[in-house]
């Protein structure tokens, strides 16, 4: 899994804070700006947070991860489609709980089941069906700093599975080095 930060509003905090000082009539000096950006976090006025954005690009994930991550409604996302790339040289996803070699034997199964429907003409759309959900792919997200927290939330708490949980962590440890700030403060 990996996990890399494209894009993010420049002086975020800054930004935010500075958006907040119309509801206020208050200042706009940058110090005065970062302050007010913590306080409305700790306030619950998250709806300052939506004017600063970042873009991430995720790669080897499962598609069961992906399948989760989507399910995040404030957020956007462009995905590896399956119906227009070939996935013959697909990479998996092993849970930890492996057992003997039925994950590898499966995996490899079903990769050659798909190389072989492609050989007789099915198109990818139609050949993937037989390629496990353990089959790694790659998406660009995008969202503003609420998506992102409510994200992070969500999916880097205990209760979620594994591999989304790295991925929240992930992001989570980039936006908090990125912004420096409350707003994204270690969620363990
Ligand atoms: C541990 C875990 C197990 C799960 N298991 C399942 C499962 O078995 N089956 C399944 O289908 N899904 C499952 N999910 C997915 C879950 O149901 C949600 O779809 C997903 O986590 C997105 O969260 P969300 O819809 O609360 O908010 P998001 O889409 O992340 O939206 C963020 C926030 O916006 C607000 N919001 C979003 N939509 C609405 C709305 N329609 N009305 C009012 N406010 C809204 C809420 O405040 C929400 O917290 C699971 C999620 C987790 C974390």
């Amino acid at each position: 899994m990996k996990v890399q930060l494209l894009q993010v509003t420049p002086n975020s905090i800054e930004f935010i804070g500075k958006c907040a000082a119309i509801c206020y009539d208050s200042s706009t000096e940058p110090e005065a700006c970062v302050k007010r950006a913590s306080a409305c976090r700790d306030k619950g006025h998250l709806a300052t947070l939506r004017f600063a954005h970042a873009t991430f690009h995720v790669s080897g994930i499962s598609r069961i991860c992906s399948h989760q991550f989507v399910r995040s409604k404030h957020l956007d996302f462009l995905q590896r489609s399956q119906r227009y790339c070939k996935e013959e040289e697909a990479e998996f996803v092993y849970p930890k709980s492996k057992v003997g070699h039925i994950y590898e034997e499966a995996y490899t199964t079903s990769l050659n089941l798909y190389k072989e429907l492609l050989e007789v003409g099915v198109k990818k759309e139609d050949a993937r069906f037989v390629l496990p959900e353990a089959t790694t792919t790659e998406l660009v997200v995008t969202g503003n700093f609420q998506a992102w927290l409510d994200f992070i939330r969500l999916r880097a708490d205990t209760h979620a599975q594994w591999e989304i949980r790295n991925v929240a962590k992930e992001i989570n440890n980039l936006l908090a080095k990125e912004t420096n700030n409350n707003i994204f403060e270690w969620m363990p």
